[in-house]
């Protein structure tokens, strides 16, 4: 995205914004279809929950994984074919369960006997995944912590789901998002293949599904390896599974940073001991919450040259907690320049709030068709649930 088009979106539509690039989302998808091939790329919503990703997503031919009732109306709202979603959450109300089967999702999560048991009323028409929790202490987020059981708990629920009547398919594990490498999947395949081998001996039903999650990473500063060279051990792993296997993964950040780049302004600035500090219209409790929630920490930049000084940026609200970064080198900025924080499209709207009646940042969608050489920019507003409204022109 250029200054040109940042700042020509900027008038156009205010700050703050986050532009979402469906070609970059695209562009995340193929590449990371070329890196696994054979895996359906089940797109998880939560990262960034936004119609157009989503439509944009189905005409590559991607899978959706769902894991609320809200995810669940914004794909049938895009007229995303039920069986093409599955249902992730491992803990999951009855009133979710009920929404989700009736939009026609058969796949859903568990990892509890508690949980199973919830299917019971279901069994005709639900099979499940088994959550094998392998921990990965070194991921940025560490998601078998919450989620998940030991690998040595796996048989006896798949035998407690077949006395209760309900079919085990396969199983399904999260390493962790913003995975250092690939390692972690490397052992949960493995141990993945053990516990389909031990099931199979053991006379259970056959375990054809083998869900390997999201997890792989984008570089925010540093770099991180290739998803070329993250896959490729990955890819051999999963060579040695039976053949009748279908594999899935559920990438998230992977597919939806690249595509986001925040765009906002700087609304007010003040010398304080020596440094500038500049106000934004966005920060932690909006676009740049993930640098909270998700530990991240955005490339950001200005458009602008000029001698560097050591400053401050801080987001609008009142909350002293609510500073982007409060040791950057910037040029003197002024009141309405523009301050752009790229790689911001997973976990960062999302997460957005509207503290102190600070709204978060619109989104802006460019290049919704692949095609489309004109780049057709629709506004999306998130209260209208990702829907759009077609900007005056
Ligand atoms: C959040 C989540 C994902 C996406 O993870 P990324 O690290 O963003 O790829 C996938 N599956 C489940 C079950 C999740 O909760």
């Amino acid at each position: 995205m250029t200054a040109i088009e940042i700042r020509s979106l900027a008038a156009r539509f205010g700050s703050p914004l986050l532009v979402v690039d469906c070609a970059q989302v695209r562009h995340q998808y193929r590449v990371l279809k070329e890196a696994l091939p054979g895996v359906d790329l089940h797109y998880a919503l939560k990262p960034l929950p936004h119609a157009a990703v989503v439509s944009c997503l189905y005409d590559e031919g991607a899978f959706f994984d769902l894991a609320t009732t809200g995810e669940v109306e914004l794909v049938k709202a895009q007229g995303i074919p039920a069986e093409r979603c599955i249902h992730t959450h491992p803990i999951k109300r009855d009133s979710d369960i009920r929404d989700a089967l009736r939009y026609g999702v058969t796949t859903f999560v568990a990892d509890n006997e508690d949980e199973i048991r919830k299917f019971v009323r279901y069994r005709k028409r639900a099979e499940l995944l088994l959550r094998v929790s392998f921990r990965s202490p070194d991921a940025v987020v560490d998601l078998s912590r919450k989620f998940g059981c030991e690998p040595g708990a796996v048989l006896g629920l798949i035998e407690k789901a077949r006395r209760l009547g309900i079919r085990v398919r396969g199983l399904s594990f999260h390493v962790g998002s913003q995975a250092t490498d690939p390692g972690k999947y490397i052992e949960a395949i493995d141990a993945c293949r053990n516990l389909i081998a031990e099931a199979l001996l053991a006379g259970l039903p056959a375990l054809d599904i083998l869900d390997i999650g999201g997890g792989f990473p984008v570089a925010y500063g540093e770099t991180v390896m290739s998803i070329e060279d993250f896959c490729r051990p990955i890819r051999a792993a999963l060579a040695t599974l039976p053949r009748h296997v279908r594999l899935i993964a559920e990438p998230g950040r992977f597919i939806a940073a690249p595509a986001g780049v925040a765009v906002s302004s700087v609304m007010g600035k003040a010398k304080r001991a020596g440094r500038w500090w500049y106000y934004l219209d966005d920060g932690l409790y909006g676009s740049y919450s993930g640098q909270l929630f998700d530990h991240a920490k955005y490339p950001v930049s200005v458009l602008k040259d000029g001698e560097l000084h050591e400053s401050v940026l801080a987001g609008p609200t009142c909350d002293s907690i609510d500073v982007i970064d409060d040791d950057i080198l910037l040029p003197q900025l002024e009141v309405g320049d523009l301050v752009i924080g790229r790689m911001m499209g997973a976990y960062t709207w999302a997460s957005a709030t509207d503290f102190n009646f600070f709204k978060r940042a619109k989104v802006v969608v460019m290049n919704e068709q692949p095609a489309d050489t004109r780049r057709v920019v629709q506004l999306h507003r998130r209260s209208a649930g990702g829907g759009s409204s077609k900007p005056a022109a």
